[in-house]
């Protein structure tokens, strides 16, 4: 099964994606992961997109559809989650064409739905492990007070540069502007559905489950 989790930054579908990993051996997606760690070992394409990152506007589509081209010719397990992508209707378009094209297909776009007050707040509380990239929030998942990640012990943790008030204005403004007319997009193809995902991490996990089946 190959899903989407869609929604604007903070809405939880790092979170989310994580689950339906450990849970159903499905392989994540992340575009933005894959564009921090071209950042991060310094390549070409990742001093390329670096400062347009940090101000939270999008990266051209054919870099990030480059690079989904390539996982997906790689394969993958149970099934992909992207997440944080596709991000613009071109996008959407290339994504359809490339499943085509190794006889695969979109089962389930999920719309994780919150308030954007709410996503002010958590993108400035969060963290992830540095190790194994677990997410935590200073309000509602803190680091344990050992000091140790709950999940591997690793005992560094980064924040992002982009998870700023500012930055996340963009990011949010690009998310109105560019990704949410997929909702129509993927309503109209018989694909969406859509959880509430303001709730605790279970509660979500489980509206989840209960779309995917
Ligand atoms: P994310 O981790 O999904 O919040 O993405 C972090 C940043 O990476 C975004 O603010 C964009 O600058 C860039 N990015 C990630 N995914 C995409 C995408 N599908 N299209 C364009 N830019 C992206």
């Amino acid at each position: 099964m190959n899903i989407i989790l869609l929604g604007p930054p903070g809405a939880g579908k790092g979170t989310q994606a994580r689950f339906l990993v450990d849970e159903r051996g499905m392989v994540q997606l992340s575009t933005g992961d894959m564009l921090r760690e071209a950042k991060d070992s310094g390549t070409e394409m990742g001093k390329k997109v670096a400062d347009v990152m940090a101000r939270g506007e999008l990266v051209t589509d054919e870099i990030v559809i480059g690079l989904i081209r390539e996982k997906l010719e790689a394969g993958g397990g149970n099934g992909f989650i992207f997440d944080g992508f596709p991000r613009t209707l071109k996008q959407a378009d290339a994504l359809g064409d490339l499943l085509a094209e190794i006889g695969q297909k979109l089962d389930r776009v999920i719309e994780l739905r919150v308030d954007d007050a709410a996503l002010v707040a958590r993108i400035t509380a969060r963290s992830t492990c540095g190790t194994c990239g677990e997410v935590y929030n200073d309000l509602t998942k803190p680091i344990p007070a050992d000091g140790k990640c709950s999940n591997c012990g690793g005992t560094t943790f980064k924040r992002r540069a982009d998870d700023n008030e500012e930055s996340l204005k963009t990011r949010l403004l690009e998310y109105y502007k560019q990704t949410s007319p997929l909702v129509g997009y993927y309503y109209v193809k018989g694909v969406y559905g859509r959880v509430d995902g303001l709730g605790e991490m279970d509660a979500v996990k489980a509206e989840i489950a209960d779309v995917l089946g």
